[in-house]
């Protein structure tokens, strides 16, 4: 095994870091490319005391696939097949490297593809996926990822291998090991859920006047009944950067922008457009335009899903938040945020998924500038208060990782963490499945394991 653990400087440094802004200082990578590759990787690890985590594109943003120092990086990247398709059970077993975008882009030749479209599809991988329970804008009427798993297929941190489904054992396993963050073991193989290609689509594109229009617009779509399949916001900054950048037609006098797509069957489409038209009227919209061909309509998600690399042309670092707030506190939670970064002299722009709440203030810095790290952390924690004060939640999507976990005694009773902690402890009693990730420092069985503490800031 030893002969296949990579540890040159070069791998270490890169398999050390994801898209959070921390660093780990692991003592080995390797790259199996079987099941029992992986049992036999997580064998050696555990007769070495050494700690494993699992690593899938590395695109995680809350830190959840920075490695312990002295751990073992088990990386999926080669374990990228689509072992097989079943069109009539709507199917398909994957291995968990094959990336979010590769799997759809496959299965459209059925009319086929996975609901789940995070931003970073084009990279993030399917196991990354399931260990967050990621989610997209399409994960509005879909729902996220927990939704589309019908079984996985598991390393234990024993080095068993177990099947996790929901139909053929007492407790839904599969559902526990979703989002668990890579602390319950490694997911080998994965049966997804397909969906059907919807007939017809209708992508608006409306602007408003006041942030505060847009989001009460939101909240009235919602409660009008309509379900859409997306319903996403961006603020003028962010439509300002991106429009330069991609050319999608975005207007440029809006305070505030919504992505809103109707899919389904023609008649349904065309009714929801109209009623979606009528409300964002009512709410003071701006203007309003609907995509009048399959390549408007991919502009304007190339657009939306670009925005990331948008702001690279106007700062070199960001620090992507990720909170949920009630709907009907969008608004107020987003010029709270504005505030707190005025308050630390930072920029922000926002792009989010706003028919769930779930809030994406991006802060842009460089980080060559003495102290400005201070303030983005500063700045990052205040937005997790407010968040919650707004009766919110932590995370909508990018998970806990160790971005969070000293904030989860904000959202959690000592009891709920217990609770947690002894399911942890059900699946990987001596933790040294991902240690010291998600459970909050001093709380049991996070500090069990006899691995050293991480050197990961
Ligand atoms: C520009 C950008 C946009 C993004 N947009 C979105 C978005 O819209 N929605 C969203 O939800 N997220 C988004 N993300 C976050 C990220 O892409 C997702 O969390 C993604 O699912 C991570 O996949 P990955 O393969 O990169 O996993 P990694 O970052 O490699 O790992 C993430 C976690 O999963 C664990 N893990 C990985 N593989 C396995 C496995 N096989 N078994 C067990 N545990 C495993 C790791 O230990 C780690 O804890 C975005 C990130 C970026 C950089």
């Amino acid at each position: 095994m030893s002969g296949v653990v990579h540890t040159s400087t070069a791998e270490l440094f890169l398999v050390g870091q994801d898209a959070s802004n921390m660093m780990g200082n692991p003592a080995g990578v390797c790259y199996p490319t079987s099941t029992a590759e992986v049992q036999e990787a997580v064998r050696w690890a555990r007769s070495k005391g050494m700690a494993f985590i699992a690593r899938g594109a590395g695109t995680g943003l809350a830190g959840g696939a920075i490695p312990t120092a002295g751990s073992l990086v088990i990386c999926l990247t080669k374990m990228n097949n689509i072992r097989s398709v079943d069109v009539h059970r709507r199917a398909a077993w994957v291995e968990p490297g094959v990336l979010n975008a590769d799997l759809s882009r496959h299965t459209s030749r059925h009319g086929l593809h996975f609901a789940p479209d995070p931003s970073s599809q084009q990279s993030c991988t399917i196991g990354g996926n399931v260990a967050n329970n990621s989610g997209g804008p399409h994960c509005l009427s879909e729902g996220v990822t927990s939704a589309h798993i019908l079984a996985l297929e598991v390393v234990l941190p024993s080095g068993e291998v177990c099947i996790l489904d929901a139909e053929n054992s007492l407790f839904d396993l599969r559902g526990a090991f979703i989002g668990s963050e890579g602390m319950f073991g490694i997911a080998t193989a994965i049966e997804v859920r397909l969906v059907q290609n919807p007939p017809h689509v209708s992508t608006m594109v409306v602007g408003f006047a006041s942030v505060h229009e847009g989001a009460m617009a939101v909240s009235a779509i919602i409660a009008s009944g309509i379900i859409p399949s997306a319903l996403e916001m961006m603020d003028a900054p962010i439509t300002r950067a991106v429009e330069e950048y991609v050319h999608a037609g975005f207007p440029l006098d809006a305070a505030a922008m919504l992505i809103v797509e109707i899919d389904g069957l023609e008649h349904s489409v065309s009714d929801g457009t109209r009623q979606v038209k009528d409300i964002v009227l009512r709410f003071g919209a701006t203007s309003f335009k609907v995509a009048q061909s399959a390549a408007e309509r991919a502009l304007i998600w190339k657009g939306r899903k670009t925005a990331f690399g948008a702001i690279a042309r106007i700062q070199p670092n960001y620090y992507l938040h990720d909170t949920v707030v009630p709907r009907k506190k969008l608004a107020e939670v987003l010029s709270q945020v504005s505030a707190i970064a005025t308050e630390e002299q930072l920029q922000v722009m926002n792009v989010f998924h706003a028919g769930d709440g779930n809030l994406h203030p991006i802060l842009m810095f460089d980080k060559r500038v003495e102290g400005v790290m201070d303030r983005v952390h500063r700045a990052g924690s205040e937005i997790v208060r407010v968040s919650l004060e707004a009766g919110g939640v932590l995370s909508g999507e990018h998970g806990i990782g160790l971005e969070k976990r000293d904030f989860m005694r904000w959202m959690f009773t000592e009891n709920d963490l217990l609770f947690q902690q002894k399911l942890r402890a059900a699946f990987d009693p001596e933790g040294i499945s991902n240690p010291h990730k998600v459970l909050p420092r001093g709380s049991g069985c996070a500090d069990a394991s006899s691995i050293p503490p991480g050197s990961w800031m």
